[in-house]
């Protein structure tokens, strides 16, 4: 049911340090507990983008020569601001997205610890020298901004991943604009205004909303100099190669499909909350989901049955209130009946369903996106199930021999976000980590996402590009270096000792 006009929040653009409503009619923003529409995100123009690119571009010289030691201090308040609004983010993140409350509260501060990371910017972007590289020469390396740089998120952490990019970026001296998903875009602008509050100098942060057209014009856009994506595999491919076509730094997030290996001797009670975290957390709909369970030999008996219990006893119910279900709802109506089909398509090739989440009943909100937990257990490779990122609260569940073949099914997915292994066994988890084809490592820990200080890793399909986000090499990433070789001649004839009197 659509609420009248009037009650929607507004859904601005940013620009130039103006807060501009829009015309364009846009696409509805849900609150997915309860199936209503709460805001319409508009549908930005090339236009839009011009006017963001613009004002950025216009606040970058002066942003550029503020020192970094007053860039920080402005992202040490917006930090603060951060922490004193938190509560106040996390539900709107929660009434956007559909996540428990306990998930936004995750969400938000792994995007508060990148802004604790960007505030070591100081030390962060800090050059190398070499006095006398050559007789009489030296050498130095710097790093500087690049410039106008863009951002294009996903729906799934609205909260963190814009935060993954921006506050590294403008920490390093470029100007920014970000395009938030159009499904999620009201946790974002909350976000900016504190940033704004934080005494951000107009331009350096700029918002568009919108879909394929403003994404095409930020990829096109002469003066964007580099663009961060998250988001599916199929659209982080065309925005690498049509960004590195256009002669921008690109860094483009994917999706996933992670595998969590459980071996007979890994504690049943640990593993089981381990493995249910990172299948059913955020209802399935994160990146670094573990999505497949690799039951080793014993594991069969020994894990396998207290994991489906626990898994049928998973509540799921709206998120947008005190009393907190242990599951909230998917993003959208079309995404539930996607994860439906996906389920009912994995039956039909042939996987046995152990926990059925299809067409569960939440008769506080009945019009909510819901599916419950579900477990399709003899999963092959070849079903759909296998291959394609189902972004929802299914486990598939794979049977294998000894840890050779668990590791080999494994390596067998074309992409390559995370693998975690729960064992007791150290020389098990030393060769699953040594062997495993993926970017990030669970070892007795479900969801290997990487903090702020740590390149969020993915590999393979995952990511397209050379530096990933966060970390280090989230500074290379936003930041050119600049070498400059000197030799320094006396004044006059001659060297300055030997000077006639
Ligand atoms: P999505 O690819 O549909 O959308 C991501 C962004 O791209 C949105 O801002 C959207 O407006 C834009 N977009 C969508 N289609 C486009 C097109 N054809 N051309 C240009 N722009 C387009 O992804 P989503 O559904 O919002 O998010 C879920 C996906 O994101 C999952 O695949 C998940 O694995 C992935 N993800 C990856 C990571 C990671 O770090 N690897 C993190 C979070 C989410």
């Amino acid at each position: 049911m659509p609420a009248a006009t009037s009650l929607l929040t507004p859904c601005p653009f940013f620009i130039g340090g103006d807060w501009i409503e829009s015309k364009n009619g846009g696409t509805p923003v849900f609150n997915p507990s309860i199936g209503e529409i709460i805001a319409e995100c508009p549908a930005g123009t090339a236009q839009d983008v011009e006017a963001a690119v613009e004002a950025a571009h216009a606040a970058f010289p002066a942003w550029m020569e503020t020192p970094a030691v007053e860039r920080a201090r402005i992202l040490g308040r917006f930090k603060m601001l951060l922490e004193d609004n938190f509560e106040d983010i996390v539900r709107s993140n929660t009434r956007e997205h559909g996540k428990t409350l306990t998930e936004s509260r995750g969400d938000v501060k792994r995007g508060i610890e990148v802004v604790e990371f960007a505030l070591g910017v100081p030390s962060l972007m800090m050059g190398e020298v070499q006095e006398n590289i050559a007789r009489g020469i030296d050498c130095e390396a710097i790093r500087q901004p690049l410039g106008v740089c863009a951002g294009i998120t996903p729906f799934n952490f609205p909260a963190m991943v814009p935060l993954w990019m921006y506050p590294i970026a403008i920490a390093c001296g470029n100007t920014y604009v970000l395009k938030p998903s159009e499904k999620v875009p009201l946790t974002a602008i909350k976000i900016a205004k504190l940033l704004e509050k934080a005494g951000l100098p107009k331009g350096v942060l700029n918002i568009v909303h919108g879909g394929r057209e403003v994404v095409d014009a930020l990829l096109t856009h002469p003066k964007v100099k580099a663009i961060s994506f998250v988001g599916s595999t199929p659209v982080a491919r065309y925005i690498y190669e049509m960004g590195t076509k256009h002669g921008k730094r690109v860094q483009s997030n994917g999706g996933a499909k992670n595998y969590v290996v459980l071996m007979p001797d890994a504690d049943a009670e640990n593993s089981t909350r381990g493995v249910i975290e990172a299948a059913f957390g955020c209802a399935g709909e994160r990146c670094m989901a573990g999505s497949t369970a690799v039951v080793v030999g014993a594991a069969e008996k020994s894990i396998l049955p207290t994991l489906v219990e626990a898994t049928r006893r998973i509540r799921v119910g709206p998120t947008d209130r005190e009393a907190q279900p242990d599951m909230g709802a998917l993003i959208t109506r079309q995404h539930r009946d996607r994860v439906q089909e996906l389920i009912s398509a994995g039956e039909q090739q042939g996987a046995k369903v152990l926990a059925d989440g299809r067409g569960v009943r939440v008769s506080e909100a009945p019009n909510g996106f819901y599916v419950g937990a579900t477990i399709l257990d003899h999963v092959e490779n070849g079903m759909t199930v296998a291959r394609d990122e189902i972004f929802g609260p299914v486990l598939n569940v794979m049977h294998m021999e000894d840890l050779d073949a668990a590791i080999e099914l494994a390596n067998k997915s074309a992409f390559g976000n995370g693998a975690s292994i729960f064992t007791r066994s150290g020389k098990a988890a030393r060769e699953f980590k040594h062997r495993a084809k993926a970017g990030m490592i669970g070892i007795n820990i479900g969801v290997p996402a990487s903090m702020a200080w740590f390149p969020f890793n993915g590999w393979d399909e995952s990511f397209f590009g050379d530096l990933h986000m966060q970390g280090r090499e989230g500074v290379q990433f936003f930041t050119q270096q600049k070498v400059t070789t000197s030799r320094w001649f006396s004044f006059g004839e001659g060297d300055i000792w030997h000077r006639e009197k």
